[in-house]
Formats: structure tokens, C-alpha cells, sequence
């Protein structure tokens, strides 16, 4: 059975976890979420986990060959048989997305199509959405909450406490939304370019409203 990527482009507080956890919940798909590999990097506390925290909490992007690697060995670890796996917030540089096709070139992922999915969503909205977003603890769980629907202290999911990111906050939200700006048009265009099927959502709508627009405009069957 083929494989499917779906890449999830879109800025901060777009939703795009939010919306990959209904995927993964509803349809069994996978994620791979970059933001989250680095933080399991940081919570290493390695020599590379502590140059990788300097950056997140400064809001700046981690050099394009240290996400390229997570996500090669990532999909090499999780890519089986038939998976439908999301790639969110990757990629997000032009080198990465021309790293990632060098990648799916290779005979091992030949098999794999991939989609766009994108998403926008204006600054003001972001940053609303941000100072108030909790999530997970739980490494192996990541749900994604806000803080003001009935002031949630622990996962639903896994019961495991919730917590504030430390880039959450609205001097380096507003530095990860320029850092998305940069680079958002150019990736758009080169997507645009390769002629493959995109979605275009609207995310600020609630969220079952975003999950059923993405079933319905990508043909999915949601269980
Ligand atoms: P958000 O969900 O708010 O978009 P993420 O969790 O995706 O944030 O990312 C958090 C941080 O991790 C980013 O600000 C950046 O420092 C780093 N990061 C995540 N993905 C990438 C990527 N593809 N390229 C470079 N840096 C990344
Ligand atoms: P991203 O992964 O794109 O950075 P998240 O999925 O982490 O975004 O969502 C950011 C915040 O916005 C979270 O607090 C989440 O609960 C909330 N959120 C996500 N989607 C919506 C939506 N459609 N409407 C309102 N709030 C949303």
C-alpha cells in the first residue's frame, strides 16, 4: 500500500498540532512534529539540546541541516507500510523543502505522494491564541488545549499536567511570525511549482469545522 506525507505549512497558532492530533486520534494517522523533536532535544539537556534552546526560546530558526536530519531519521524510523504521516511545521525554509525532495526521491520513499496543506491566520489572532495555548508533558501524548476552555490543568487524553511553552510568550511569538513571513511566500511558490495537490483551510473557524473542511477537501473518510 502507498504512502502518504502531508505537509502542514501555516504560521505559529494556526492549528496546524491541533488539527494533526484529530488526524492521529480520528484516522490513525502519524505526526512529526519538528517543534517537538527539539523540545525532546532540550529536555536531553545535551550540548545540542542547550544550542537548541537558545534559539527556540529566542523565537529564531534551528539551522535547516539539524531539522533535515530529525526528520530523515524520523521518517526512516516511522515510515511503514501504508502510513499517512503529517509533517508539521516542516518544512519551513526553502533548503528544507528542497532537502525534503532530495530525500523522497530516494527509492526508499518513491512509493510516498505528498500533499500541501495550508494554512493562514492574521498576527493578532496568533498571538491571542498563543499566550494562552497549554499543552502536553507527556512526550508521547502532546495534546494541545487553551488555557481559557474550562482553565484545564491535565491532559484528557493521558492525565498528565499541562503546560505553558516557554516560547509562548508575545515578544517571541511576534519573532517566530517574522521568522514564518520570511519565508512563507517563497515556500508557497515552490510548492506551487511542483504541481502537487494542495488544500487550502480556513482556520479560523472552530476546530471540528477545520478537521471536517480538511476530510472533505482532501476526499479523506474520517472513522
Ligand atoms: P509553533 O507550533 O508555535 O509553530 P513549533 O513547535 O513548530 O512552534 O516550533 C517551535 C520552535 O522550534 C521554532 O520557533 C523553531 O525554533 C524550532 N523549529 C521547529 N521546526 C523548525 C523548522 N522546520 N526549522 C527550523 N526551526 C524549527
Ligand atoms: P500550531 O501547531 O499551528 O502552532 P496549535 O495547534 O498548537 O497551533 O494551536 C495553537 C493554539 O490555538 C492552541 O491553544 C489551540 O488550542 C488553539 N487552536 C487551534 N485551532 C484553533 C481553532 N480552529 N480555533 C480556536 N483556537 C484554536
Amino acid at each position: 500500500m502507498s504512502r502518504e506525507i502531508f505537509l502542514f505549512i501555516g504560521p505559529p497558532g494556526a492549528g496546524k498540532g491541533t488539527l494533526a492530533h484529530l488526524c492521529m486520534n480520528r484516522m490513525g494517522w502519524m505526526q512529526c512534529s519538528t517543534g517537538d523533536l527539539c523540545r525532546q532535544h532540550i529536555s536531553q539537556g545535551t550540548t545540542l539540546g542547550k544550542e537548541i534552546d537558545l534559539l527556540v526560546k529566542s523565537g529564531k530558526l534551528i539551522p535547516d541541516a539539524l531539522i533535515i536530519d530529525m526528520v530523515e531519521q524520523w521518517l526512516k524510523e516511522h515510515m511503514a507500510q501504508g502510513t499517512k504521516v503529517i509533517l508539521d511545521g516542516f518544512p519551513r525554509t526553502m533548503i528544507q523543502a528542497q532537502k525534503l525532495d532530495a530525500l523522497l526521491e530516494k527509492p526508499e520513499f518513491s512509493d510516498c505522494a505528498v500533499s500541501i496543506v495550508r494554512m493562514e491566520l492574521d498576527n493578532e489572532t496568533v498571538v491571542k491564541r498563543l499566550v494562552s495555548r497549554l499543552i502536553c508533558t507527556n512526550k508521547d501524548c502532546c495534546a494541545v488545549y487553551s488555557a481559557h476552555v474550562g482553565e484545564v490543568t491535565t491532559c484528557a487524553e493521558c492525565g498528565a499536567p499541562l503546560m505553558r511553552r516557554h516560547d509562548d510568550i508575545e515578544s517571541v511569538i511576534r519573532e517566530r511570525l517574522k521568522a514564518y513571513h520570511e519565508h512563507a511566500q517563497d515556500l508557497i511558490h515552490y510548492y506551487q511549482k511542483t504541481g502537487r495537490r494542495t488544500g487550502i483551510l480556513n482556520v479560523a473557524q472552530p476546530v471540528e469545522k477545520v478537521f471536517d473542511q480538511f476530510v472533505h477537501i482532501m476526499g479523506l473518510q474520517a472513522v
